[in-house]
Order: C-alpha cells, then sequence, then structure tokens
C-alpha cells in the first residue's frame, strides 16, 4: 500500500500540473447527476463536454496521465461555467472553481490572432476604466456616424456579429457624485459597484438602481478608485490579472467603510463573493478579501433581505423571468427577484421553462463559442416566445444583450428589462 502511495506521489511530482491538483476533483463521486444539466452535455451528448467528463480529464492532466492538448483546451473552453452542474451535484462539487483553475493552466481560449486581442482586451483594457471607455467612446462614435456599417466589409465575420450585438451606446456613462443620500430614514451605507459594461452600455440601469436605493433609505456610496471585478479575466485565464482587480476593488470598497457592497450584475457579484478563495495564497490580502466578500450582495437579494419600501406605481405587464446563471447557480438567488418583481403593483409572472438555463452568453463565450451560443440561444427564445410575455426581465447585462440580440434575430419586438429598471419605474409612475 505504500509503495502504491509513494508511485502515486512520483507520478503528482512528475506532473507540470500538480498546481491542478484540487481538492475539488476528489469531492466527485461519479454519480451523473448533472449531466442533463449541463448545456453542452444535453447539446451534444458527449462524456468529454458534461461536468464529469471535464472533471476525468482535469484529474488525468493533474496526475500527468494526460498532456495538456489543444484538444484539451477545447473541452474545458466549451463549457460556459454557467455552474449549473454545482447547483445540481449531491457532493457540492465547485465546478466553476476547477474550470477556472484549468484554464489558467490553458492561458486564453483560441489561438493566433483571436487569442492575442483577447489577451490583449483581458490585460490592456478591462483593468483600467479609462481604457475602456475610451474604446466603448470608440465604438460609439462609429455608431453615431453610420461608420460602423463599413464593418461588415472589413471586419471578420466574428468580430461584426459581435458589434451588431451592442445597444445604441448611450450619450453619457454613469458618472455619479461619489455619496447620494437616503430618502426619509437611512437604513443602511451601502457602496455600489458601477460595473465596467453596466456603467457604460447600460448607464441608465445604474441610475435606476441607485435611485431604487435611495427609496430604499440607502446612503449610496460609489468609491471613485474601483474597476472591473476581473471576473471575465478569471474565466478566461488570465488569474494574474484577476487578482490584481480583486485588490483595488478590495481597497476601494473597504476604505468606504460601508455596511454592503452591492452590484447589479449577476456575474460581478458571483466573482466578488469569491474574492476570498481568488486569493487565498496571497497573505496580505486573504482576510480583508474574506471580510469583503462576506459584504456582497447582489442588489436584489439586498432589497429582499432588507425589505421593500413598497413601490406605489403601477407597471402593467406580463412579463418572464431569466434566472441569470451566476445569480441561480452561482449566487443561489432565486427567490427574491421574483418577490421583487410580484411586488411591483401591474406586474403579472409568467414562468418559462428552464429559466435557469444559460442563454449562451457566459461573458465571452459568445464570441468564442458562436455555435453552441447560438444554439442555446435559439432554445433560450423559443421558451420565451411559448409563454406569451410581453417583455423579458433579466438582471445581468450579459443575459440582456444575448437575449435581445436573440429576439431581433428571431424578428420578435419584445423589450428585455433590467429588473430594477421596472423597479424604478415603479417608483417613479405617481411622482
Ligand atoms: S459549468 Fe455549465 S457548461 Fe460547464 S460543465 Fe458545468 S453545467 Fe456544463
Ligand atoms: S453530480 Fe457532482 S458528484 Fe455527481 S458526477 Fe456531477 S460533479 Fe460528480
Amino acid at each position: 500500500m505504500s509503495e502504491l502511495v509513494s508511485a502515486q506521489g512520483a507520478v503528482k511530482a512528475a506532473s507540470r500540473w500538480a498546481s491542478l491538483d484540487l481538492p475539488e476533483l476528489y469531492q466527485c463521486v461519479h454519480c451523473g447527476l448533472c449531466l442533463n444539466h449541463c448545456p453542452t452535455y444535453r447539446d451534444l451528448r458527449l462524456e468529454t463536454e458534461s461536468p464529469r467528463g471535464r472533471i476525468h480529464l482535469v484529474k488525468a492532466l493533474a496526475d500527468g496521465r494526460i498532456s495538456l492538448t489543444p484538444r484539451f483546451a477545447e473541452h474545458i473552453y466549451l463549457c460556459l461555467i454557467c455552474r449549473a452542474c454545482e447547483t445540481a451535484c449531491p457532493a457540492g462539487v465547485q465546478f466553476g472553481r476547477i474550470a477556472e483553475a484549468a484554464r489558467a493552466a490553458i492561458g486564453p481560449p483560441g489561438s493566433g490572432a483571436g487569442r492575442f486581442l483577447t489577451r490583449l482586451f483581458l490585460n490592456a483594457i478591462l483593468p483600467f476604466p479609462h481604457r475602456l471607455r475610451l474604446l466603448i467612446r470608440a465604438l460609439r462614435f462609429l455608431q453615431r456616424s453610420g461608420l460602423v456599417a463599413l464593418g461588415r466589409v472589413f471586419l471578420p465575420k466574428r468580430l461584426w456579429e459581435a458589434q451588431s450585438m451592442l445597444p445604441p451606446i448611450p450619450r453619457h456613462f454613469f458618472d455619479p457624485p461619489e455619496v447620494l443620500p437616503a430618502m426619509g430614514n437611512r437604513r443602511a451605507r451601502v457602496a455600489f459597484l458601477s460595473g465596467c459594461v453596466m456603467s457604460t452600455l447600460f448607464s441608465d440601469v445604474n441610475e435606476a438602481t441607485v435611485r431604487v436605493l435611495q427609496r430604499n433609505g440607502c446612503e449610496v456610496v460609489i468609491p471613485r478608485n474601483q474597476g472591473c471585478c476581473g471576473a471575465l479575466n478569471a474565466h478566461n485565464g488570465e488569474v494574474e490579472a484577476a487578482k490584481a482587480m480583486a485588490r483595488r476593488n478590495i481597497d476601494a470598497f473597504l476604505a468606504t467603510g460601508a455596511d454592503y457592497v452591492l452590484t447589479n450584475a449577476a456575474g460581478c457579484g458571483a466573482a466578488m463573493k469569491e474574492y476570498g478563495h481568488l486569493l487565498a495564497d496571497d497573505p496580505a490580502y486573504v482576510h480583508k478579501a474574506m471580510e469583503f466578500a462576506r459584504k456582497v450582495r447582489d442588489v436584489t437579494e439586498f432589497l429582499a433581505e432588507i425589505g421593500l419600501n413598497p413601490p406605489p406605481g403601477h407597471v402593467p405587464l406580463r412579463v418572464t423571468y431569466q434566472d441569470p446563471c451566476h445569480l441561480a447557480h452561482g449566487q443561489r438567488v432565486r427567490a427574491q427577484p421574483r418577490a421583487l418583481l410580484r411586488a411591483i403593483p401591474g406586474i403579472e409572472l409568467v414562468e418559462m421553462e428552464a429559466s435557469d438555463r444559460c442563454c449562451g452568453s457566459a461573458g465571452i463565450y459568445n464570441l468564442t463559442q458562436p455555435e453552441m451560443s447560438r444554439r442555446l440561444l435559439e432554445e433560450k427564445v423559443a421558451n420565451i416566445q411559448r409563454t406569451g410575455a410581453q417583455a423579458v426581465v433579466a438582471p445581468n447585462p450579459g443575459c440582456m444583450l444575448q437575449i435581445r440580440y436573440g429576439l431581433k434575430r428571431a424578428g420578435l419586438e419584445m423589450p428585455v428589462y433590467h429588473l430594477l429598471d421596472l423597479m424604478d419605474q415603479a417608483y417613479q409612475e405617481r411622482l
């Protein structure tokens, strides 16, 4: 027995990928209960495109039984990191951590120029809010001048499709005063993550969110030194950049002394709740990261927790709700957004089939895996259509962009709202 153990140890020591030898890999009992919850397995019916199969592959790489090949990378990058397998798993396997660790070993997705551009975006644009805003301003200029139409001729098909998913970019970005007072009795002091996409493409939703918080007795602090949460970096093999972004946010937010750190983007919330894990090997930050993570709430989770001041207005609308993966599976927040929707007078909620199945957005997945993304989106649009709803509610920017795109492609005129948008309308109605 001891010989066997030492032989296994020797194999592991010989493996270049011993850093992938995660405790999560050994929690899997191979029961397969996650398989039918996995969108890629449901689509392809291949074990290698399932959570269990991917765990097996990562374990084999960590043990030195297989090598890191382009095929291995394809299996790992076809995963959406939707984390639907986590909520289905009776053994509590946190597959998202396994996938992120494997991607850190692989590096960014794709090859050639695509990989170079992804790396550039993740390392030289996203961590610098002013650079991201410059890029989005340039896109806004192209949109408004009509020059963007030339992209159909010059841009590779994938990039052209990516830009056509963008909404009309707003004239102004989210740039509020650093502190906004509570209305009525102050119930909490909260710090708000502006978000890279939310503060540019959805600045109106951020403004609505802050108004709703103020109406619910919150003093809202928006720290100037904050930046992107780093989720896209962590999901796409750039973990060191993700760590640097996490440290920046921890410093900026803890300095406010706020009771809570709030976000209206599900992906950001899930990533920030994991900062303690992300920085576990950083003795200077791990405790601060855990303190920070304890304060993080999705804004819907927070409003349900403190008890909503009932909105006085009326929003007559039949809606269906899309559970963002990183809210339902990543943060286990499902009931709270629905309770808030039902608290809006006039709203009728019609559930869709598989509301918690990924829409195919998944960060930059719709760019890196366009075929699988499109199939998942088509399934989502069909499910939406069957509800007979007049509008879709999806409290996450990626889902909003993706579902709008899918509805447009299907020729359906159906608005997609952020939940806080509808709540804000309900508070505005009688003012
Ligand atoms: S994270 Fe999503 S796509 Fe990846 S293995 Fe789990 S269920 Fe499948
Ligand atoms: S449900 Fe959990 S334990 Fe079962 S195969 Fe999937 S990951 Fe492994």
